[in-house]
């Protein structure tokens, strides 16, 4: 039996799919996920929803057969859809006497201290006021045209759960669990009630990203697993369609995959793997070794650099590690491949040794 009774708060993604299936908004389903809401919030539990849909409202509203491909119209789309979803989980809430709250979220918002504390406080704000907050991506002026985005609320989600401290994550789909292999291709295939640690077996079974099966969003919502259990929070993916579901995972019955939880990261390595890196860094076997034993970068097995940065900006590290470099790409660029000892001749007296120290360096997979 699963246990969630030392949960406080909980993020919930819904999925468009849930929300408007086969294209047509489904009111009651929407009603019936306030009703679920409103008997956690009964129980002292604070649920934020993350909606999508606004994207497919709109598509709808404005009588288009697709969810559109060209990125001015899904921009148009979400400005008229937005309010529409909007308006829906307000109608449903307040049929439950909860008042609703509207955040639209950037990925910059969580890249910038600043930005982020003001939204923390916003929504210790509102759950105290007892508000359930509804986010979703600012999708109208978003775009990765102009600047940095999630893409998707799965992504969206687990950065919420885990830089707002909440101790489960659910993913409402319409896909009923995770599965050894695809179910839709393999007849064997086994569904998984609990998943310990998402390694890469976990990942393979998921799909790889750009495949149809992935479209559905596995891979996606594998990604947003392994960024919730790095912050002590467990995730459930389940079928959003079925009856009472958000309560009947709270209650403990065995719905859909259950995430257990990594051992939980501090805030400064939390924000290391969740910022976007500037460039990126590519080094030899040696400096592999050393990084896999928690030591630091040095110029001697930097082979190539990419991006421009600055000291203090994020890099990716061969795809395996982000890290705060303590040196600008231009920097590394001169000194990478020479020894340690030639840094200060090299770049200046006074400057230290390290591309990376040891403790800026986190591992994106374990
Ligand atoms: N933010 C998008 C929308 O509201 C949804 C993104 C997703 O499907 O995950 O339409």
């Amino acid at each position: 039996m699963r246990n969630f009774s030392d949960v406080g708060r909980i993020v919930v993604k819904i999925g468009t799919n849930i929300l408007a299936p086969g294209g047509i908004p489904d009111e009651k389903r929407i009603e019936k996920i306030a009703v679920d809401v409103a008997a956690l919030k009964k129980r002292g539990i604070s649920p934020l929803l993350v909606s999508s849909g606004a994207i497919g409202f709109g598509a709808i509203a404005l009588g288009l057969d697709n969810r559109p491909k060209k990125v001015e119209m899904r921009q148009a789309c979400a400005a008229v859809g937005q309010p529409i979803l909007m308006e829906h989980w307000r109608k449903a809430l307040n049929k439950q006497g909860i008042t609703t709250a509207q955040i639209l979220l950037s990925r910059e918002i969580f890249d910038d201290r600043r930005s982020f504390l003001n939204l923390r406080n916003a929504v210790e704000s509102l759950l105290e006021i007892g508000a359930v907050p509804v986010l979703n991506e600012n999708d109208s002026v978003s775009t990765s045209e102009i600047g940095d985005i999630f893409g998707d609320n799965d992504a969206l989600s687990a950065h919420v759960a885990s830089k707002l401290d909440a101790g489960l994550l659910v993913l409402l789909t319409d896909i009923d669990a995770l599965y050894n292999s695809d179910p839709r291709y393999n007849p064997d295939a086994r569904m998984l009630k609990v998943v310990e640690k998402v390694t890469e077996s976990i990942r393979s079974a998921a799909g790889r990203a750009g495949s149809e099966h992935a479209t559905g969003g596995m891979i996606t919502k594998i990604q947003a697993v392994e960024v919730a259990a790095r912050a002590g929070c467990r995730t459930v993916l389940a079928d959003g369609r079925q009856k009472n579901v958000l309560l009947r995972i709270f209650n403990g019955e065995d719905i859909g995959t259950l995430f257990l939880a990594g051992p939980k990261l501090g805030a400064r390595s939390r924000w290391i793997l969740g910022a976007r890196p500037k460039g990126e860094i590519n080094i030899d076997e040696g400096a592999i070794k050393a990084l896999n034993r928690r030591k630091s970068l040095l110029p001697k097995g930097v082979t190539s650099v990419s991006g421009v940065f600055e000291v203090g900006d994020v890099v990716l590290i061969e795809s395996r590690y982000h890290a705060v470099t303590s040196m600008g790409s231009e920097e590394i660029r001169r000194i990478m491949g020479h020894h340690s000892s030639e840094v200060q001749t090299l770049l200046g007296p006074g400057r230290k040794e390290e591309v990376a120290r040891a403790e800026d360096i986190v591992a994106l997979y374990q």
